[in-house]
């Protein structure tokens, strides 16, 4: 039998100033598929009666009222007694839920007097917010809440994506409707995955930058990237872990991937700020909750290299070990050896070169190659083109690191040659395949090319452009023109998400849908 949808309500906090515009998005939230309201009074330019008559008599959809102090995270100048009795009045003239902070509770009087009377409807949340950090003895607090209240609320500031992991543990243990949400980019799957744990509610924004807290996202980011009423209990969870993965793309491709595979499966971002300590709190943090059902990580910048480090080298492929990078984890389930990691950026460049070229992998042996940079995806793909003994030469503006590369790959296990040269040499080069490995003619410096106009391409050259926003290149567009053969960054992206998501699902990525979200997501951009 289907596990039951979730029963955690999405509630939309509205902070309009003006009574008329706040009840004209109590509409639009319901049409965007919010469960209720949440009326934060403490916006409210206007609270007379009459203004509040406007709001609760007959709403779309039930409504929480809440009015918070600066202090609170709020906008209200008010004392508490002073805030308890608007909260009063509201209540009397309507609403489901009251918000009222738990240190302010002594000053409730008038809101708990209200709430007692006879046929108000209306219940009590008690909530606690730390701005900070995470409190220590959040599970304290949570019990010595208001015996009065219905439902119990924490939020906290997270530092990393672990914070979200101590919030499902809240809820696992609650004994009473609860909500506990990780405030901030980090805790932002304590919001995504708040119906899988059973929390009374979660919030999102009815638009980008009218949220109520840090890190809250849209009910449409909710609904349609994350598919919020698609997740169970039993939902498996993947992320991309990064500093920013705001601007990732993964998310938007794994979760159409998986919607248009019908996987119970769901693709989150993982904010970890720099540092191996960082990282390995998340991981550890993971593997003590395996019913969170974490199954698998892509890994981008700054982290390869400590993925690398915490899978530890029997748990890699033999390429991550070249390369000194993991891109992909899989949770294995098997306490003995419970991660193992890969790197799928090298079979993603070097396949869409090949399939450009129309050859095997085996056939890039002897071919002299020019790679322009010397950075994290030169890396790969020198190690790539050295393993299928390609003879490459590495230009770069800082030399030494070029230098470090040829070093590191030439010759290596018996493959191809890798030369280093500066920028300057660039003109001179006489290679048949050019791969460019900076980021220059990338989004928005689109009319620059890492190789000088007066180049002149041969046309039975290959150009390959690891750029993929834009998607066509001026290098690509100069070498098209040239009758050269192109190969665009867009396939080595597709590919390594593709590679992920075979690891993780051992299933065929359902790939034009992925294909058409790239397209779509540079688009907008
Ligand atoms: P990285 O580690 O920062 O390396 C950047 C390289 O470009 C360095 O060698 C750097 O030279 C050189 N460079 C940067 N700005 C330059 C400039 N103005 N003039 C000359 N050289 C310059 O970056 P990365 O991770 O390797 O990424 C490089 C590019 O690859 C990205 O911009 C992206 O477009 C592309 N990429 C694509 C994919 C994909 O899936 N398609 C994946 C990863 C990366 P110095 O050593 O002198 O600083």
């Amino acid at each position: 039998m289907a596990p039951a949808r979730s029963r955690t309500l999405l509630i939309v906090p509205l902070t309009q100033a003006d009574p008329a515009d706040m009840r004209e998005a109590m509409a639009a939230a319901v049409t965007a598929g919010g469960d209720a309201v949440e009326l934060r009074l403490d916006y409210l330019a206007d609270c007379s009666d009459r203004a509040l008559e406007l709001l609760l008599t007959d709403p779309p959809c039930p409504v929480l009222l809440t009015c918070r102090s600066a202090a609170e995270g709020g906008k209200s100048a008010a004392t508490g007694a002073e805030r308890a009795a608007l909260l009063a009045r509201a209540v009397k003239l309507g609403g489901r839920w009251v918000d009222f902070e738990q240190a302010a509770m002594g000053q409730a009087g008038e809101l708990l007097d209200a709430l007692a009377a006879a046929g108000s409807g209306c219940e009590l949340i008690a909530s606690a917010h730390d701005f900070d950090g995470r409190p220590d003895d959040l599970p304290a607090q949570l019990a010595g809440m208001a015996p009065a209240a219905a439902v119990n609320k924490v939020a906290f500031a997270a530092a990393g994506p672990e914070d979200a992991w101590a919030a499902f543990d809240l809820l696992r243990a609650a004994e009473k409707p609860t909500i506990a949400l990780a405030m901030g980019e980090a805790g932002m799957p304590s919001r995504i995955l708040a119906g899988k744990f059973g929390a009374f509610g979660t919030f999102a924004a009815l638009a980008p930058g009218a949220g109520s807290a840090p890190g809250q996202p849209t009910i449409a980011e909710l609904k349609r990237l994350y598919r919020w009423d698609a997740i169970t209990p039993q939902t498996k969870v993947f992320g991309v872990i990064g500093c920013p993965v705001g601007h990732s793309m993964s998310p938007a491709i794994h979760n159409a991937a998986f919607a248009a595979d019908g996987l119970d499966a769901v693709y989150v971002p993982l904010r970890i700020e720099p540092g191996a300590d960082n990282f390995n709190r998340f991981i550890d943090a993971a593997l003590e909750r395996p019913w969170v059902h974490l199954a698998g990580l892509s890994v981008t910048i700054p982290h390869k290299e400590n993925a690398l480090a915490r899978v530890g080298a029997d748990n890699v492929d033999a390429l991550a070990r070249a390369i000194g990078a993991v891109n992909t984890i899989v949770f294995t389930g098997d306490p003995a050896a419970p991660l193992r990691g890969i790197n799928t950026d090298y079979a993603a460049a070097i396949d869409a070169l090949v399939t450009a070229m129309g050859c095997e992998r085996a056939d890039l042996a002897g071919r002299r190659v020019a790679v322009l940079g010397a950075g994290g995806a030169a890396r790969a793909i020198v190690a790539a083109l050295a393993h299928y003994r390609a003879d490459t030469t590495v230009y770069n503006r800082t030399v030494s690191r070029a230098e470090r590369l040829a070093t590191e790959f030439n010759a290596r296990d018996g493959g191809g040659t890798v030369a280093a040269a500066g920028r300057d040499e660039l003109p001179r080069a006489e290679a048949e395949i050019f791969i460019n490995c900076t980021p220059i003619g990338m989004h928005p410096n689109v009319n620059a090319s890492p190789l000088p106009a007066e180049f002149a391409l041969p046309a039975e050259a290959v150009v390959f452009d690891t750029i993929y926003n834009p998607a066509e290149t001026l290098l690509l567009r100069r070498a098209a023109a040239a009758g050269c053969t192109t190969a665009s960054g867009i396939d080595m992206f597709l590919n390594q998400a593709v590679a992920q998501y075979q690891a993780w699902t051992q299933r065929p990525a359902p790939r034009q849908t992925m294909r058409d979200v790239v397209l779509r997501k540079l688009g907008d951009r």
